[in-house]
């Protein structure tokens, strides 16, 4: 537990994402891997066309000062409500906050009827995604020791338990560099390691003071030769000195935390490590499993090796969710460790689901929308279509061939900059199969003919049934 051990929890791999919902998460925000922040200069004010952000600028702006307010921690219990039509930049502008906040700040996008599964409770739903919405950023000092054994000298000493009978009380370990010879005195455990390594005077070793592994590099020998027939290798004298300090940073998320903890597995990663913190044995994150990593954590953070970070948690389509995922929602904003919470909707006045006859705007119970700061986000033109569009291009490595830029923006001001960006990519494979690099016109038109925009279809299906009335 983090109360009966000094040392850190240990890293020696990088953290290896849950598989499913890490790869959902990175698939909604590739869309966005132009928008490298909200784009504002230090006075607060939207700088034309920065970070990756065309135009929105009153929005950008809105989002500054929320930034601002989280960052003074005057946001909490608060919400920020982005409203406006599809595709105009809501998830842009959460995604953009969130970096705004900080490097590592984790983002934790959602639509709002993932709530309705058939397997998860929909509260759960809600509690995971904000679990997933706050990082901890785990520091580690790891001492290394690196160098040839020179001396191996265990000391033993009366056990004082048993009254009679020796122990290894510790090792003494000479280490040497070609900058010099140091005498460590090390623990027991890692003497076990020793023998077990059947390390002898010669080898080249590397000690974890951390964790007491230790680990034959090679052999140095000087009257042998510093060939090593294990490894096959020359090992010469490590060069630096014999004592190293690493500092190590890992970035996990309280949700991470929880289903590692809800399987745990036997390991040394981190996530391994952390995934045994509390009583093993579980398939399923109950609200206990997560008390009992919160506690942990908090163990973490009061030790000084952990650092909670918040993050901002998206909810796109927030009409979708019902009345009882909007009174859970309260509670959780209230909670101690919440995330910064943006809701989105394109909807105007709507019944809020799970009610019969309260009508609200954007589909918010009041007390729900008493919380939240709205911004609006505008439609685009066709000039900020186009700046989007080659933005875009330009990430995908994509060439666009003379009037193709114009062509798209134009069909984008009609239906919209959504549209606009879809057609980008089957049109580049359209114009690989013909044998170019290039996107051409004749592309654009073809992908036309294939893919409507909504309000063409809309109509063609219109027409349609007025011809069979
Ligand atoms: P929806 O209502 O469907 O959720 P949305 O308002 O969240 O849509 P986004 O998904 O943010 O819209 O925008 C669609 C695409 O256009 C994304 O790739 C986004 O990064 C890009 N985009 C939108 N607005 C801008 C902008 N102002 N500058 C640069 N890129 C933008």
């Amino acid at each position: 537990s983090a109360g009966s051990s000094s040392s850190a929890p240990v890293a020696h791999n990088a953290v290896p994402p849950p598989p499913t919902a890490a790869a959902t998460r990175s698939s909604r925000i590739a869309p966005h891997s132009h928008i490298k922040g909200l784009g504002l200069n230090p006075e607060g004010f939207a700088i034309p066309d920065s970070a990756g952000f065309v135009g929105q600028s009153s929005a950008r702006e809105a989002c500054g000062v929320v930034v601002d307010l989280v960052k003074s921690r005057k946001f909490s219990g608060r919400a920020l409500l982005l409203v406006g039509p599809p595709g105009t930049g809501k998830t842009a502008l959460a995604l953009a906050i969130a970096q705004e906040l900080g490097a590592k700040v984790p983002f934790c996008p959602m639509v709002g009827s993932e709530v309705y599964s058939t397997e998860v409770k929909k509260t759960e739903v809600l509690a995971e995604a904000f679990r997933r919405a706050i990082g901890l950023r785990i520091k580690e000092t790891k001492e290394v020791y690196e160098g040839e054994v020179t001396e191996l000298t265990p000391t033993e000493s009366e056990n004082p338990l048993s009254g009679y009978g020796k122990t290894v009380s510790h090792v003494v370990v000479g280490l040497k560099t070609v900058r010099g010879t140091k005498q460590l005195r090390l623990d027991p455990s890692i003497y076990e390691a020793i023998l077990k390594e059947k390390i002898q005077v010669g080898d080249v070793i590397y000690v974890e003071a951390n964790t007491g592994a230790v680990k034959r590099v090679g052999r140095s020998d000087a009257y042998a030769s510093s060939y090593d027939l294990e490894s096959e290798t020359y090992v010469p004298l490590p060069k630096g000195d014999v004592h190293k300090r690493k500092e190590l940073v890992q970035d996990v998320t309280l949700g991470d935390l929880d289903a590692a903890n809800a399987r745990p597995q036997g390991g040394q990663d981190i996530m391994s490590v952390m995934g045994s913190l509390v009583k093993s044995g579980r398939t399923e994150i109950t609200e206990k499993l997560r008390r009992e990593v919160n506690r942990v954590v908090k163990g973490y953070v009061d030790q000084g090796v952990a650092e909670v970070v918040p993050g901002v948690v998206f909810i796109d389509e927030v009409h979708m969710l019902d009345i009882e995922c909007f009174t859970y929602l309260n509670s959780l904003l209230e909670s101690q460790m919440a995330p910064t919470v943006i809701f989105a909707t394109n909807r105007g006045k709507a019944l809020v689901r799970g009610t019969t006859d309260i009508y609200s705007p954007h589909g918010i119970p009041l007390d729900m929308l008493d919380r939240c700061l709205i911004v609006r986000t505008e439609p685009y033109n066709k000039e900020a279509i186009s700046k989007v569009l080659q933005l875009r291009a330009n990430i995908e490595g994509l060439k666009l061939g003379d009037g193709v830029l114009d062509r798209l923006a134009t069909r984008g001001a009609d239906s919209s900059l959504r549209y606009a960006l879809q057609l980008l990519t089957p049109a580049s494979i359209l114009a690989s199969i013909a044998g170019r690099k290039e996107i051409q016109l004749e592309d654009i038109d073809e992908m036309g003919e294939l893919f409507l925009d909504s309000k063409t279809s809309s109509s063609i299906i219109r027409q349609h049934q007025g011809g069979e009335a």
